[in-house]
């Protein structure tokens, strides 16, 4: 739940930390990206412009003084004076070819004071300027008046748009007639189709006379009044019905000068630099790619601004979900170790319950020995009371008759059968009790003695042959007295119940390895079919009811094991069950070592 909700907060801020940097991109960044490109396309624009306007300018810095220089040519003024020496016509004819070839001018020709072209660089060609009259041209009439003369117009004859410059041809003060140069503009034209903006050069009435583009050429860039066409009129200098408007829309974006011109933009840039000519230079550079250019660089910042975000958004996720994490494990771990800790108070329960029912059934155990014993044990009592009873009852008659050597011998008898008697009680006595002896040395032959003596009557009530073999040695073992005899006594007892009161058991103790081996096997059936993981269990038995309570091995297993030895069974290949008990060797103790 408390993930969900997190998380749910997490999309949230996600959103609004995209949103919030989505308009600081918008209002803050992207018109700074904007103008940033857009000045710096102005900034070329303005180079180019300047390239433009310098190379204008050097054209007519070189250009100007060349009508002057012409006109100083002596056989200008002396054809002027004699204009009909055809000889002198041609020789200036040659002269203003040669001259026009060697300046690059388009046409070199001189008029007389009426504008009549008396000689012309085009002489030879078929619309030659020779006879024609340039009267009407100001910039005949600027050079009549003694001025240097400099225009711009279409060329009448030629159709070509050129630039006039025009001077005085003089025989001392006086004026004889004018010298005129004209040039094309389209070589600049040419060249600038190479730069990287477009350029428009306009004259002071506004009209684009030279531009990059062709269709922009001769095209006015404010409507003309009906006094300026009246002029163009008169001067032929444009053909004015050609003139229409083209459209330059103006404005300023950001300190950048912006043109509009057939809805392509343009950023703007204007020098006035050839103001002696009236000419404005114009230069256009388109602004789609300054604004493409800002746009991918924007788009490349807001990029990198999401992917930040995204990615600080994502590493925060992580994060929480590992503090997430590292909790539910701690508290996993709190829960599992209290878990632990209740299965271990459970366990160690479980161990107290079962070490107290163990040592109940060690009781218990004893117990039904001793039920199962008592038969044999009356018996065993009996006899030796009868016996008792018998020697005493001769005894008697002896002693009545003065036979004291008879009455000496049978009360010896008696002491001897109480001798007897009393050593039954106490191994009956020693089994009775709960084990609470220390686990130490203990001789193992002597164990074994006493669990045969224990053993004796069941043994004497069976036609059961005993072949006892005790260890060499009078070996120490580990265990404890009773206890041990306990489950010898259980061994042989199985061994007698199993060859059912008739048959033969072998008990060895022999060295076996580093510890002591005692081995009890009988010729009995074997173990029953699948019991040898069973038998040790308690309350297993196969024994008829009330005759076995299937304790006897699982007590005498335990007994084993607190001494640190092994209570194994099998059977025997050769027939028969074989059991053993495994003993750790003991030192032999101080004491017993120096008696
Ligand atoms: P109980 O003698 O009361 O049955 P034990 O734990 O002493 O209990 O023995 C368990 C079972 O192991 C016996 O019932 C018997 O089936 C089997 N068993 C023990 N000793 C022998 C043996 N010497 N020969 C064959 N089976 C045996």
């Amino acid at each position: 739940m408390f993930a969900r909700m997190s998380q749910i907060s997490a999309g949230w801020r996600l959103a609004l930390q995209l949103g919030l940097a989505a308009l600081i991109l918008a209002t803050l960044v992207w018109p700074r990206v904007e103008r940033y490109f857009l000045r710096d396309a102005a900034q070329q624009n303005r180079v180019t412009l300047q390239l433009v306007s310098d190379g204008l300018r050097a054209a007519l810095d070189r250009y100007a003084p060349l009508p002057n220089l012409i006109a100083a040519k002596p056989e200008l003024a002396r054809l002027l004076q004699d204009p009909d020496d055809a000889r002198l016509t041609e020789r200036v004819n040659d002269l203003l070819l040669n001259t026009a070839i060697s300046v690059t001018a388009s046409d070199v020709y001189l008029m007389d004071m009426d504008g009549l072209t008396l000689a012309a660089s085009s002489y030879r060609k078929e619309r030659s300027f020779v006879g024609r009259n340039f009267s009407f041209r100001p910039y005949f009439t600027q050079a009549a008046a003694g001025g240097l003369g400099r225009y711009f117009a279409l060329g009448i004859t030629s159709g070509e748009r050129g630039y006039f410059f025009a001077a005085p041809v003089r025989d001392g003060p006086r004026i004889l007639g004018v010298v005129a140069v004209k040039f094309t503009v389209e070589p600049f034209e040419a060249g600038w189709q190479a730069a990287s903006s477009n350029i428009l050069v306009t004259d002071n009435a506004g009209i684009v006379f030279m531009a990059s583009r062709p269709d922009w050429r001769l095209r006015a860039t404010v409507p003309l009044t009906p006094r300026a066409l009246s002029v163009i009129r008169a001067n032929q200098q444009y053909p004015a019905d050609r003139l229409a408007l083209l459209d330059i829309g103006r404005r300023d974006e950001a300190g950048v000068d912006m043109a509009v011109i057939n809805g392509t933009e343009y950023i703007a840039s204007s020098g006035d630099a050839l103001a002696s000519a009236g000419w404005t230079v114009t230069a256009l550079r388109r602004a789609a790619p300054a604004r493409l250019q800002a746009g991918m660089l924007f788009a490349a910042i807001a990029l990198l601004v999401i992917l930040a975000i995204c990615v600080a958004s994502y590493l925060r996720h992580r994060a929480a979900q590992r503090v997430q994490v590292h909790k539910m494990l701690e508290q996993r771990v709190e829960q599992r170790t209290s878990a632990l800790r209740h299965e271990i108070e459970e366990r160690r329960r479980t161990e107290e319950k079962l070490r107290r029912t163990q040592a109940g059934l060690v009781q218990a155990g004893k117990l039904s020995a001793l039920g199962q014993m008592s038969a044999a044990l009356s018996h065993e009592f009996n006899q030796p009371l009868q016996a008792v009873k018998a020697y005493a009852e001769n005894a008697q008659t002896f002693l009545d008759r003065g036979e004291t050597g008879e009455v000496r011998d049978n009360i010896g008898r008696i002491s001897r059968m109480a001798d007897r008697m009393a050593a039954i009680s106490r191994h009956l006595r020693n089994f009775a009790r709960r084990p609470g002896e220390a686990i130490g040395p203990v001789p193992l032959n002597i164990v074994i003695d006493d669990a045969l003596a224990v053993s004796a009557p069941k043994l004497k009530s069976s036609d059961v042959v005993l072949d006892y073999t005790p260890a060499a040695d009078a070996p120490w073992v580990i265990g404890g007295h009773v206890r041990l005899q306990q489950v010898a006594v259980n061994l042989i007892s199985n061994a007698v119940d199993a060859v059912g009161g008739r048959g033969r058991i072998e008990l060895r103790a022999a060295r076996h390895g580093e510890g002591w081996r005692v081995t009890v096997r009988d010729n009995g059936p074997g173990l029953p079919e699948n019991a040898s993981e069973q038998m040790f269990d308690p309350f297993f038995t196969t024994k008829p009811m009330g005759q076995g309570l299937g304790l006897g091995l699982s007590i005498s297993y335990n007994i084993v094991r607190d001494f640190g030895g092994t209570l194994w069974g099998e059977t025997h290949p050769d027939g028969g069950a074989i059991f053993g008990i495994d003993l750790i060797a003991a030192e032999v103790p101080m004491t017993e070592a120096a008696e």
